[in-house]
Parts: C-alpha cells; sequence; structure tokens
C-alpha cells in the first residue's frame, strides 16, 4: 500500500505535446469535503482506502494541491453530437491531471471532471454540479461490478462553490480512472483539421499502449479497428442484456477502448421498454434504448472515416461488417445465461425476443424478472411470474417453450440453477430513484446514503442482509423520473 504522495506517474499523453493538449491549472473548490469514495478504485492506485479520509485527499482532488510530477492537460478533440459534425471539442471541465501506474504496472488516467476552465470550455463554467458527480460515480462503479466495462470513479469531492444551473448548486468533482481518457473524437479531430502528422502520431500513441498484441498482425491498424469494433459490439450487448441506456452515445463520448464513457441522462430500465429514451433533449430518440445497437455500428462508421488515411475503404467496410455479428453473439450468449441455460439451440433468439415482446408495455420489472426466475424451478417461477404480465395468454404459451427449453437443457439441481442465474442476474442496480434519493441527502450534507447505496452496488448479484429496500421496484413518484440534462 501507497501513501497518498507516492504515486508514480508516467505522463504518456502529456508527451504527444501541445498539438494534442493545452496546460491548465485545476480550479480548486472552496471547502473541499469528501463525499464518497470507491475502495476497489483505491486500491487499483495501490492506495489504502483508509486514506480517503484525511484532509489532504479532499484538498488534491479538490484542485487545491498537485503532485510534482502531475501534468495537467485538457485534452483536444471533435466529435459527431446526435449526428451533426462539431468541429471543436475538448475537455471544458475535465483535466487529465496525469498517468500512474500501479505496483501491478498498470498505467491509469487520473481525469478531474469538474477542474474548471479551458480552452475548450466555450460557454460553459468548467464546473460539474454534486448531483451529477454524485450519479457518474455511482453509474462507474456499479456498471464494473456488473461486469459492464466502464471507466472507474476513484471519488467525489463535494464543495461550497456555488454553480448556476436551473437554479443555484454547489460545485463538486469526480476524479475518473481509465486505461485511457482517448475518444473516437480524438482520430476525427485530426482528420478533419487535416493534421495527417498528428493523427499518425495518435494512432501510434494508441496501438502501442492500448492495443500492443496488434502489432504482431499484419495490419496491425486494421487488427486495432478490428479490436474496437468487437469490443463496442460487446460493451453494447451487455448494455442491452442489463438494461442498461447511455442516453449520449455521440462519437465524443465513446471510449477507444470500448468502455462505458462519460455519464449524463444515464438510466437502468426499471420497466421494460424497448423504445425508452432516458434524455429529454433527444426529442427524435436518436439515443433510445434499441437505438444503441445500431448506434454503435454508426459511431464505429465515423471512426473509419478518420481512419481512412492508414488502412484501406473495403477493409474497414469489411471490419464494421463484424459489428452486427458480434454484438449478437455477445449478447444471445448473456441472455442464454441470464435465462438459466447453459446449452445453445437454434431458436434460442427467438426464446428472448418473445419474452421482450410480452414484456413490452406490461410493466414488468426488467431486473427482478430475470432474479425471481432464477429463485425457483423453470415452472414455479413462470407459475409466480405471470401475474405481471398484461398478455397471459402469450406469457402461458411462452412460458410452455421456457419450461420445455429448460428440461432439454441437462440435468442439474435446483440449487445449481439458482446459483448459476444469480450470479447473472442482479438483485441491485443503480436504480434513478436511488440515485435521486442519496442525491437528495448529499445536497443536504448527508453523505451517508450515498455511500450505502455504492456499497451495495458492488457486490449487485449478492442478496445483503437489511438492504431489502435496495432490490424494490421503484415507487410511482420514482418510475418515471424527468433527470435534468444539465451536469
Ligand atoms: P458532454 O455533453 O458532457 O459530453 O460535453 C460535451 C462538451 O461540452 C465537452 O467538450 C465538455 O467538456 C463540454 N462541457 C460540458 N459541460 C461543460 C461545462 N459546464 N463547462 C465547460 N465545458 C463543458
Ligand atoms: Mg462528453
Amino acid at each position: 500500500m501507497k501513501a497518498l504522495d507516492e504515486l508514480t506517474f508516467d505522463n504518456r499523453f502529456a508527451r504527444l505535446g501541445d498539438a494534442f493538449s493545452t496546460h491548465v491549472l485545476p480550479e480548486p473548490l472552496d471547502e473541499p469535503r469528501l463525499v464518497v469514495a470507491s475502495n476497489d478504485a483505491m486500491v487499483l492506485l495501490d492506495l489504502d482506502p483508509a486514506v480517503a479520509e484525511t484532509p489532504v485527499f479532499a484538498e488534491l482532488f479538490g484542485g487545491h494541491k498537485l503532485w510534482a510530477e502531475a501534468e495537467p492537460r485538457a485534452m483536444v478533440y471533435s466529435g459527431h453530437q446526435f449526428g451533426g459534425y462539431t468541429p471543436q471539442l475538448g475537455d471544458g471541465r475535465g483535466l487529465l491531471l496525469g498517468e500512474v501506474y500501479n505496483e501491478a504496472g498498470e498505467h491509469w488516467d487520473l481525469h478531474l471532471k469538474g477542474a474548471g476552465m479551458t480552452p475548450y470550455s466555450r460557454m460553459g463554467d468548467g464546473r460539474a454540479v454534486l448531483r451529477s458527480s454524485i450519479r457518474e460515480f455511482l453509474a462507474s462503479e456499479a456498471l464494473h461490478a456488473l461486469g459492464i466495462p466502464s471507466s472507474r470513479a476513484l471519488c467525489v469531492i463535494g464543495s461550497s462553490t456555488p454553480v448556476w444551473r436551473e437554479k443555484q448548486e454547489r460545485g463538486a468533482m469526480v476524479l475518473r480512472l481509465a486505461h485511457s481518457h482517448i475518444r473516437f473524437g480524438h482520430f476525427e479531430y485530426f482528420y478533419y483539421t487535416k493534421k495527417p502528422e498528428q493523427q499518425a502520431e495518435l494512432a501510434e500513441h494508441v496501438l502501442n499502449l492500448h492495443y500492443p498484441e496488434c502489432r504482431e498482425q499484419p495490419e496491425p491498424y486494421l487488427a486495432m479497428f478490428r479490436e474496437i469494433v468487437e469490443r463496442n459490439a460487446e460493451m453494447i450487448a451487455k448494455w442491452q442484456a442489463y438494461g442498461f441506456c447511455h442516453g449520449v452515445m455521440n462519437t465524443d463520448n465513446m471510449s477507444i477502448l470500448g468502455i462505458t464513457f462519460d455519464f449524463g441522462p444515464f438510466a437502468f430500465l426499471d420497466d421494460f421498454d424497448a423504445h425508452f429514451i432516458c434524455n429529454h433533449s433527444d426529442h427524435e430518440g436518436r439515443y433510445s434504448f434499441s437505438n444503441q445497437v445500431p448506434i454503435g455500428q454508426w459511431n464505429l462508421s465515423a471512426l473509419a472515416q478518420a481512419l481512412t488515411p492508414f488502412i484501406s475503404v473495403d477493409a474497414l467496410k469489411e471490419a464494421l461488417g463484424l459489428y452486427l455479428p458480434f454484438y449478437q453473439a455477445h449478447y444471445l450468449d448473456l441472455m442464454r445465461r441470464r435465462l438459466g441455460l447453459t446449452s445453445a439451440e437454434e431458436d434460442d433468439q427467438k426464446l428472448v425476443e418473445d419474452l421482450l415482446k410480452l414484456m413490452q408495455n406490461s410493466g414488468v420489472d426488467y431486473t427482478l424478472f430475470f432474479r425471481r426466475l432464477g429463485d425457483e424451478s423453470a415452472a414455479l417461477a413462470v407459475t409466480r411470474l405471470r401475474d405481471d404480465f398484461v398478455d397471459l395468454a402469450g406469457f402461458d404459451a411462452w412460458a410452455e417453450r421456457y419450461k420445455a427449453r429448460v428440461a432439454r437443457d441437462g440435468d442439474y439441481t435446483l440449487e445449481q440453477r439458482r446459483e448459476r442465474m444469480h450470479a447473472v442476474n442482479p438483485l441491485y442496480i443503480l436504480r434513478n430513484y436511488l440515485a435521486q434519493n442519496a442525491i437528495a441527502a448529499a445536497e443536504s450534507g448527508d453523505y451517508s446514503e450515498v455511500r450505502r447505496l455504492h456499497e451495495v452496488l458492488t457486490r449487485p448479484f449478492e442478496e445483503q442482509a437489511g438492504m431489502e429496500q435496495y432490490a424494490q421496484r421503484p415507487p410511482d413518484w420514482g418510475k418515471h423520473l424527468e433527470i435534468s440534462c444539465s451536469s
């Protein structure tokens, strides 16, 4: 375990120079204080979780202090937002403080979000509010615990600094961790500004640092792009399987590593709804729940366009063609497991699709359905779950097919079925109303609820004594919360 001043830095992105990022110092928050820290994330940096409670921790991640070896930089990028190209974006309120490597040799970017104005702030104030910082913290750690690739979060630091959104709120910072903060939009920026040298440097950087195994391939850049396609397909398959709606899948929010990145008005589904739109400014539903799948491919084709200097158009098209098959394979594999199946049959895809059709407009809780399905034998479980469905005859027909399918699947005990299903079907997810309760308490200075909720969500598959209230369907007020898009 290390003390805070013993972190070892190796700022590889900063060394790319001023064409890629600008040196900016964090602007400190007033009266910084720890809201919540992730023990699991502390361990990634070899830090003793206890140091999060020391005053110097809040000073470091509240922008008051810096390590001598840190080199805070605002990165430049661009991207397609809601389908249209925005030529100049960048870290408008976040700073890459530096890259730390741990004893296992892993590099972690320390990225401080809400750290003040930068050359890329455009009309913004460079700040982040407590509410959105807590949501990003909880979501990234919860996704990770579910096995969904995501950036991580070390801590949220609150403050008394006033920040204006629809009303006056308080500023906060969230310290985000990722192996890289490079987005699709980084490649787009150098492509559209016609800077081939920097574009090549960026590509080399990503290949060497993040896809070194592709070096061995006859066409390393093509191999890297294929890998990016597959990782994105897998990430989105997991979003769909677990009911996660990102909400702002602009290419500047898509990570080159295929991890969930940049959390805004995201939501987990409560009731299943394929057409759910969590972003209230997304009037056309471009980023609705079911549209995430084709949008994933659209975003990859925007990246492919920016990679045309390195890879032939035909090869890029072929690689893009792998997206849907990859997606379907990952999705079906996970959904089979959610249904408790250990073998594969031709009709499984249809079995899943028909279940989701029955859930649509039925008011069935997407998470609890699968959890309850694993509680008991297939026959008992479907009998108990039946009442939640509107189309009872339709559900009965589906249940007969499901029971027959389970019977063909193999010989296992009830205990084995339960254990296997509960290991992939969470009991606890980050429901909007749970986040909302925790945020309301935190805004009045009580951080205990955020901390408790975070604890529960770090072990989503494990039934935790005394935590029943976190595994409930939302109350009526919590079902259709309008989450502010301002952050
Ligand atoms: P987002 O919608 O959060 O992904 O942000 C899109 C762009 O706006 C990025 O370049 C952000 O850095 C920038 N941005 C968002 N909020 C602010 C803010 N409060 N101050 C400055 N820049 C911001
Ligand atoms: Mg963003």
